[in-house]
This record gives C-alpha cells, sequence and structure tokens, in this order.
C-alpha cells in the first residue's frame, strides 16, 4: 500500500522564515571552528540556513552532532510559537486517515513535536534529524520512515518543498511531488510538482 511521507518546514508548517539560522550559524561556527564548505542541492532557503544543513549533514554520526543539533534546535524551537500553517494543512487529515503517513524533516526531534503539536498535525510517526542518520538530501531518513510504517519505498511518495525532499526521494527510489508554494519551480523539469500543500494533498486523495 501506497505510504505518504510529508516534508515538514514549508511544505506543512513554515518554521524557517521565524528561525534565526545567523543565530544558529554563529554558534555552530564557535563550536565546530572552520569547516570545508560542502556542496550541496540549490534551494530557496538563505544561504545561513544552507550552512547550518550542510554543516549538521557533515556531523552526522559524529561526536560533535549532539551538540551542534542542540544548538540549532534551540533557535529552532524559538521559532516555533509564530510558525504559520501551510495553505492546506487541514486536508492532511484525509491523507493521514487513508494512508501511512509520516513526517520527515531536517528540524530537530523537540521542535518537530512541538511544532505538530501546535497545528494539531495528526502524524505520529515522525523522522527528525538523528545523530545516526544521514539528513536528507541523503535517502536514509526516508527510508527509515519507510521502515518505521512497514512500506516498501517504491510505492512510497514524499512530498516536500525542496530539492533536497527531491533528491532523498529519487536516490530512496520514491515517487516525489515538489510543492513550489506559487514561486518559480526548483525541480527539475520532469518532477511532478503542486502549486501548493492543498492540490499536493489533493493529487494523492484522488
Ligand atoms: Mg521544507
Amino acid at each position: 500500500m501506497t505510504a505518504i511521507l510529508f516534508d515538514l518546514d514549508r511544505t506543512l508548517v513554515d518554521v524557517q522564515s521565524f528561525t534565526d539560522y545567523r543565530a544558529a550559524l554563529l554558534d555552530l561556527k564557535a563550536l565546530v571552528g572552520s569547516h570545508p564548505e560542502r556542496s550541496m542541492p540549490a534551494t530557496g532557503w538563505s544561504s545561513e540556513t544552507v550552512a547550518c544543513m550542510a554543516i549538521l549533514y557533515e556531523l552526522a554520526g559524529t561526536d560533535l552532532w549532539e551538540e551542534a543539533s542542540r544548538l540549532v534546535e534551540s533557535h529552532e524551537l524559538a521559532a516555533v510559537p509564530v510558525s504559520s500553517p501551510m495553505p492546506g494543512l487541514e486536508l492532511v487529515d484525509q491523507v493521514v486517515s487513508r494512508y501511512p503517513t509520516a513526517v520527515v524533516t531536517l528540524l530537530g526531534r523537540s521542535a518537530t513535536d512541538a511544532v505538530l503539536e501546535l497545528h494539531r498535525v495528526p502524524i505520529p510517526v515522525r523522522v527528525a534529524r538523528r545523530v545516526d542518520l544521514r539528513p536528507k538530501p541523503a535517502p536514509d531518513q526516508l527510508l527509515e520512515a519507510c521502515r518505521l510504517l512497514g512500506a516498501e519505498p517504491t510505492t512510497a511518495i514524499m512530498i516536500g518543498d525542496s530539492t533536497w525532499d527531491h533528491q532523498a526521494a529519487v536516490a530512496a527510489g520514491m515517487g516525489f511531488i515538489g510543492v513550489t508554494n506559487r514561486g518559480p519551480s526548483e525541480f527539475p523539469p520532469d518532477a511532478t510538482t503542486a502549486p501548493d500543500l492543498a492540490s499536493a494533498v489533493r493529487r494523492v486523495l484522488t
């Protein structure tokens, strides 16, 4: 049976617009010092957001990861109370009642839980960033979500707003719907896209 995986930030709820990733990056640089600038997929995030996520990607599996993730998460948690639901969030309940569903996010687990509770998103299976999983754009988090759902990755569909979601879905062998949030598409021309979350949800419900 098809499983549906949702990205969280700017797919279900906008947290990033309210998160001080500039301050988070300063905290990270104080912790890790100079670091190689890893090339990551181009996406519409601020350069500070990309840099934070790239550093966490580099640190996955290392002793520094927990402290680095905690530093970033303090800024993410501060944004939760002012985070904003994406148009169509109320339709997600219909997906949950019909398909095995999970959230797969680069946010920390505490921030993920707080956001989903605040906006009453009824998806209990959540794969947030973890020390033992390479984050998106690697496929690891998506494959872990499928394992938790008992779903075959090849029958699953990832819904997300970023090229990082797209690359992770392709690497995991999954279907993908890119949510453009009514901006220009950042996805490859052959990717399936929807203008907003509501349209993406209707697509999997029909
Ligand atoms: Mg996102």
